[in-house]
């Protein structure tokens, strides 16, 4: 189980980046860069405590360069992905599309191989912090062979979002507790049974999680189809 093996790793720079930063004196005021709506006030949500970052959600949003996007958005000769907007709403949930600010994109969703490539592929350094790309519930926290350590988060009114191939997951993320957008659930990496590139698998899920599958159970959504 290299992935149980990574995550502790991951905790360690998680608790020292957070210790820098409280040392910067940068920690009482930093923001997520998500709008929570009127009537919702950004405050400090019950629960552990998680590592909060002043990473914002970006506006813009680029293809890696040398990879080839199939199933990719629309894009402008110098690679940005044209029309983006960092949130995107489905059944009034407010979601980040690219929750690993920094990253470009290296896969889109569609049939890939053949096969349904059910969520987005965002690449970076690994490490990279992930963020949670709206406000919701952990309910998955877990390891499997062919998404190796992943998240699941209900955002209420049957949306959910997953993260796969975690090098570690975020300090005081645990299954059942709230995230707030933009809290770090964890670190991009590429764990799995197979041998894979390091990148975030994001998948955008409607539909009801109460059956035998689970979050399997549920229909993958296309982020890019979604108005803003
Ligand atoms: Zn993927």
């Amino acid at each position: 189980m290299v992935g149980h093996g990574n995550r502790w790793g991951g905790r360690i720079g998680l608790v020292l980046i957070a210790g820098l930063l409280a040392l910067a004196g940068c920690s009482s005021v930093q923001e997520d860069g998500y709008d929570p709506g009127p009537g919702r006030a950004p405050v400090d949500a019950p629960g552990p405590e998680r590592t909060r970052t002043n990473l914002r959600f970006a506006n813009t949003l680029f293809v890696c360069s040398g990879m080839t996007v199939s199933n990719g958005p629309r894009v402008e000769l110098s690679g940005k992905v044209a029309d983006f907007t960092a949130i995107t709403t489905i059944e009034g949930v407010k979601l980040a599309i690219n929750p690993a600010p920094g990253a470009c994109l290296s896969s889109g969703y569609g049939t890939r191989d053949g096969r349904l490539h059910k969520g987005l592929d965002y690449w970076a350094a690994l490490g990279t912090p992930i963020l949670a790309a709206g406000n919701g519930t952990v309910v998955e926290m877990t390891y499997r062979a062919d998404y190796g350590n992943m998240i699941v988060i209900d955002h209420g009114r049957g949306i959910y979002t997953r993260y796969a191939h975690l090098s570690a997951f975020g300090d005081g993320v645990e299954p059942g507790e709230p995230v707030r957008a933009g809290d770090v659930i964890g670190q991009m990496g590429n764990t799995s049974d197979r041998a894979i590139p390091v990148h975030l698998h994001y998948e955008i899920l409607s539909g009801d999680y109460r059956t035998p599958k689970g979050s399997f159970g549920l229909t993958p959504v296309d982020p890019f189809g979604l108005g803003s």
